[in-house]
């Protein structure tokens, strides 16, 4: 341990999943390798470790990553587990847990971790409003507690509201549309007998409509996005083979990924599911695929890829798609293709108007009393936004190198500032679930022990 010298300080904006992991990955690995440390984690609200992913207390909320790829140490991939099989028999041998439960599970590791070393963690409830840098340290503006400087800050600060789209403009004042399901309480506020549209058909969608249907919604559930498609479910393919075969593999251009991934395709006996396999072993080199791309091959691959590799690539457990499937066999669910057009409030009723041009063609005037936005959040770079910082022109998050030091316009780094979390997403595309995340916060602790 340091002695004679100051304790190193490294402040964590966010408690969140990301901010919960890096705290933990801090204290251990800084104690592991004999050096010490203080962290300092900063949550504007009251629950840590569980943030928008983790904090839902639906039990059918499933995880849609399966147990084995969920502990939080990629060096120990049965932690999770092992955990589960500790405390919460009832959950062994299941494939895919309540989200809730690993809420519980990233918690219970803070508590422990923090438990061997008290006095070297503080958790602050408050907001960031700003920060600075300034002889090689980074200072934090809260908004309650004033300012404070650390050797080191990681921002972690996850996703940020949802933007509407234009064409709902005109119901935004009547609080019949809502912009943000995620906000605590706000689905609530839904009668059970109301007509509910939502705009979006991915994951958010799911939550939101189970959220509706478990909680008692006898209204009609209309969900609509461009092209209409649903995530996939996971499958257990039988046949295919084992070996990557992308591996290593240069792609120059998003036309030459698409080639290569529609001959493995042919090669495969029933593409709508294969789709899926051959994503999961794309997905272990998307990470150097796209750090080579240009801006105008990831554009290609945004602009005609990307809503495909989301649906298979961020699928649903088995379960949670039979049960809202069953929703929509059953006619509670109405999933559309189409865009919306225009909207506006009819007068002397607490009913609103959707028009919608259907992909085949037809126009279709919805009448109802919910809007609900799933469009997906987007990663939150409020913080980074001013002049001197380079900007993320597909805007997908913050421009960093690779072990999240962001980036200024003149191509310097920000050595003291770390970014952890999906903001990561314009350096590496895929940072969104729980296998990027940890392998990053390691990459991340690794670099913090080198500054020492
Ligand atoms: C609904 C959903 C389900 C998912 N399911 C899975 C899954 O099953 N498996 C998987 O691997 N991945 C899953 N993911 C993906 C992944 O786990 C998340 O992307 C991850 O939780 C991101 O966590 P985060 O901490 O970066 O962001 P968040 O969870 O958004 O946390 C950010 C935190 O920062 C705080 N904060 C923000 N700004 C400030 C500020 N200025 N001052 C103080 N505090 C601030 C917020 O209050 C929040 O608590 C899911 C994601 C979502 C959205």
């Amino acid at each position: 341990m340091t002695e004679g010298k100051e304790i190193p300080s490294i402040g964590i904006v966010g408690g969140g999943f990301s901010g919960v992991l890096a705290a933990i990955r801090i204290l251990r690995d800084f104690r592991t390798s004999g050096q010490d440390v203080r962290v300092t984690l900063i949550e504007r609200h009251s629950r840590v470790g569980r943030g928008v992913a983790y904090g839902t207390d639906l039990e059918s909320h499933l995880l849609n990553v399966p147990v084995s790829k969920m502990s939080l140490f990629p060096e120990e991939p049965d932690h999770f587990q092992k955990w589960v099989a500790e405390g919460h028999p009832e959950a062994v041998g299941k494939k895919f847990l309540p989200r809730k439960l690993y809420g519980k599970y990233v918690y219970a590791c803070l508590a422990e971790t923090v438990k061997k070393q008290p006095d070297r963690f503080l958790l602050l409830h408050d907001s960031v409003t700003s920060w600075s840098e300034a002889g090689g340290k980074g200072r934090l503006e809260m908004e309650a507690l004033g300012g404070e400087e650390f050797n080191s800050v990681v921002f972690a600060t996850g996703y940020r509201n949802l933007k509407i789209p234009s064409e709902l403009k005109a119901i935004e004042e009547s609080h019949r549309l809502i912009v943000d399901p995620w906000k605590h309480g706000v689905l609530s506020s839904i009668n059970a007998d109301e007509k509910v549209m939502i705009i979006g058909t991915g994951l958010t969608m799911v939550d939101v409509t189970l959220w509706l249907l478990a909680h008692g919604h006898r209204g009609g559930i209309t969900c609509v996005s461009r092209n209409g498609f649903i995530p996939r479910p996971h499958r257990d393919v039988n046949g295919v083979n084992e070996e990557n075969p992308f591996r290593g593999k240069d792609f120059p251009t998003a036309l030459s990924l698409f080639r290569e991934f529609r001959d493995q395709l042919s090669k495969l006996n029933s593409p709508a599911d294969e789709w899926s396999v051959s994503i999961d072993f794309l997905r272990t080199e998307s990470q150097r695929v796209w750090i080579k791309w240009s801006i105008r091959e990831k554009r290609r691959f945004l602009r005609h890829l990307r809503t495909r590799w989301d649906i298979h690539r961020h699928r649903m457990s088995p379960e949670l798609y039979e049960n809202w499937n069953s929703h929509r066999l059953g006619k509670r669910i109405d999933p559309l293709a189409g865009r919306i057009v225009n909207s506006k409030c009819l007068p002397d009723t607490t009913e609103v108007e959707v028009m919608l041009r259907l992909r085949d063609g037809m126009s279709l005037e919805w009448r109802g009393n919910r809007v609900i936005n799933c469009m997906g959040a987007q990663p939150d770079h409020t913080l980074f936004n001013g002049p001197e910082f380079l900007r993320d022109p597909l805007e997908l998050g913050i421009p960093t190198n690779a072990v999240g030091n962001p980036l200024r316009g003149d191509g310097t780094v920000l050595e003291n500032i770390f970014i952890l979390g999906p903001a990561l997403r314009t350096a590496f595309w895929e940072m969104t679930a729980v296998p990027e995340l940890r392998i990053q916060a390691r990459r991340l602790v690794e670099a913090l022990l080198l500054r020492g």
